[in-house]
């Protein structure tokens, strides 16, 4: 996959966004896309089951809910950690 620098000059509007309630926007590899605003979240910030993920998908904002920000944030430091090759699993 090559690194893609998304640009606003063209108006495109909706496509491959990364938007989470964590702050980060790094690929966790457990990636869900909201059905209406097509946003990409983490899957484990969103507080969804790996095992159960939803048919349709809809963000905190397209379908507003409680979410527990602070343990996002929390777990997404603790990947990226891993994720710039402190230690590598599997
Ligand atoms: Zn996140
Ligand atoms: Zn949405």
């Amino acid at each position: 996959m090559s690194q893609t620098v998304l640009t606003q000059q063209d108006g495109s509007y909706g496509t491959d966004v990364t938007r989470c309630i964590c702050g980060f926007t790094h690929d966790d590899g457990y990636m869900i896309c909201c059905d209406k605003c097509s946003v990409w979240q983490h899957i484990d910030c969103m507080g969804i089951d790996r095992q159960n993920i939803p048919d349709i998908y809809l963000c905190e904002r397209c379908q507003p809910r409680s979410l527990d920000k602070e343990r996002a944030v929390l777990l997404q430091q603790r990947k990226k950690e891993h994720l710039s090759g402190v230690c590598t699993f599997n």
